[in-house]
């Protein structure tokens, strides 16, 4: 897989990145990094890394505009870190030539001609940093640093759960990115970690706010009052959920922020027990095992997840407790 996605990168002069809609770190980790990483070592090709910029993540760099010129027919497209057609950003699938798909979501529909789906992958910069070292291309300075902040927001600084054989690859990875880059991580971790104190102010409102469920669901219901009330927007907000991991007797945790300029309400939602993906999908949302969120219409949906992840939480629980029984016997 490697080879092949190695030798139509090669191929072809034109080369458009793409990745989701509501972009995270991760996404425009791979996705700007692999551009800059493509540019090192190819420099007379043409590399538009595309979609929406979000001026949250600017420190992660800038994003092209596809003029005029771009001859789509005669293009490669690369979608990283979306595993389905309608949250792409900012491109049409269906008019190049030929298209790639990197990504580590649980597979949702098959978009690209070819892809590479890796759901034991931290992040999509881990797949990038894996096809780096296997291929000839060498990692830009540049390069490894969007990578390695890609991966380090999206295993929320190496916390989240993976099984062993992953997490091992994933610190061989890291390991062998700063050998070969060696970047200096404590900018990075600055640009990633640092918040301004309006922000802080609202995790302090969401720690003495926070509602838990009988089963150990955490929540908080952050309506466009409180959002403006704290100079913060709605996606900011929302962020924050990566924040209240590790309170004890919490096993699933999420923001309910109400998005007043575009008519809907963000979910956000986290686990350290159940996976939590299944419900978000009922809801047209989606995401990994441990992170995932939606978009609903209206506060009825939310308060419905909020039930449903408790259901989970109970069913979690007594599956442990069953087990845990089955152990002492
Ligand atoms: P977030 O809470 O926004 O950081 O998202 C966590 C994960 O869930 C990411 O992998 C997202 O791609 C995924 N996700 C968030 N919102 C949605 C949505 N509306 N539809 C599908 N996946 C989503």
């Amino acid at each position: 897989m490697h080879k092949k996605i190695y030798n139509r990168i090669k191929k072809y002069n034109t080369i458009v990145i793409a990745r989701h809609i509501g972009p995270d770190p991760d996404a425009l980790g791979a996705q700007i990094g692999l551009r800059d990483i493509i540019l090192h070592n190819f420099p007379n090709k043409k590399v538009y890394a595309v979609g929406a910029p979000t001026a949250k993540f600017k420190y992660l760099g800038t994003l092209d505009r596809l003029n005029d010129d771009v001859v789509f027919e005669e293009a490669l497209l690369i979608v990283v870190d979306t595993p389905d057609k309608k949250r792409i950003d900012g491109v049409n699938v269906d008019l190049f030539k030929e298209t790639i798909k990197i990504d580590h979501h649980p597979f949702i529909e098959k978009v690209c001609d070819l892809e590479w789906i890796d759901d034991t992958s931290s992040s999509t910069c881990q797949m990038i940093i894996e096809f780096c070292m296997k291929t000839k291309l060498e990692i830009s300075k540049y390069g490894a640093e969007r990578l390695f902040m890609g991966l380090v927001a999206d295993t929320n600084r190496f916390l989240f759960n993976y099984d062993n054989e992953s997490t091992i690859k994933t610190f061989d990875l890291v390991k062998k990115l700063l050998k070969v880059s060696k970047i200096d991580t404590t900018p990075l971790y600055s640009n990633l970690y640092m918040r301004n104190i309006n922000e802080m102010k609202l995790q302090g409102y969401i720690s003495q706010n926070l509602i838990i469920t009988e089963n150990g669901v955490g929540y908080i219901v952050l309506t466009d009052e409180v959002i403006k009330n704290h100079n913060v927007d709605s996606a900011s907000a929302g962020n924050l959920v990566n924040n209240f991991n590790y309170i004890e007797g919490v096993l699933v945790w999420l923001m309910i922020s109400e998005d007043k300029k575009q008519n809907l309400i963000r979910i956000n939602i986290r686990s350290r027990g159940p996976y939590i993906n299944t419900v978000a999908e009922e809801y047209n949302g989606g995401g990994h095992k441990y992170a995932s969120g939606a978009r609903v219409p209206s506060y009825n949906e939310a308060y419905e997840i909020v039930e449903k992840l408790d259901s989970l939480c109970k069913k979690y629980k007594e599956e442990l407790e069953g087990d845990e029984k089955d152990e002492n016997k």
